[in-house]
């Protein structure tokens, strides 16, 4: 009996010997220069992770059962790969989400968008702003999920696809 159990929990393997997910910084380039911003300052050297750096890195990341990758900046619909990192991320059965600040808008097609919207951004209050991104992201076929309500009735959302 004890011997099932431990079995049991052995196949649980808790906590697991390697991570489960990455946040990956692609970019320290930004459109906005949020004076809080401890990601970046406008003086820093440009820096980005190429789709070559990254093609490794993802496989070995497989290897070790990652199983999904959250992708910030900076802005990261900045880099100039974002495409075809997005792409090779899900050919490869990542779960892959992506962090922008909602002033570029381009049709990535991750399996989740989110939308940061806080009062670090310029854009904070900026309703035209963040409505014109969820309704971009809703219209690419992203569902809406409302993580908390602002003082304007606005949301920071997380978007998610219908069919992924
Ligand atoms: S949008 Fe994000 S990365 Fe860009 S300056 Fe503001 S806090 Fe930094």
């Amino acid at each position: 009996m004890i011997d099932s159990v431990v079995s049991k929990l052995q196949i649980i393997r808790y906590p697991p010997r390697y991570p489960k997910s990455v946040y990956l910084y692609i970019t320290n380039e930004c459109n906005l220069d949020c004076k809080k911003c401890y990601y970046r300052t406008p003086d820093d050297e440009k820096q980005q992770l190429s789709l070559k750096r990254l093609t490794p890195l993802f496989r070995e990341w497989k290897k070790y059962g990652l199983t999904s990758i959250a992708i910030g900046g900076g802005e990261p619909l900045l880099h100039p790969e974002i495409f075809e990192i997005v792409e090779l991320a899900k050919q490869m059965s990542f779960f892959i989400a992506v962090t922008t600040n909602g002033t570029i808008l381009k049709p990535i097609k991750p399996n989740r968008v989110h939308i940061s919207y806080d009062k670090l951004h310029p854009t904070w209050h900026c309703e035209k702003l963040i409505k014109r991104a969820i309704k971009y992201y809703k219209d690419l076929g992203f569902e809406i999920l409302k993580n908390f309500f602002n003082p304007l009735d606005l949301f920071i959302d997380s978007f998610q696809p219908f069919h992924s």
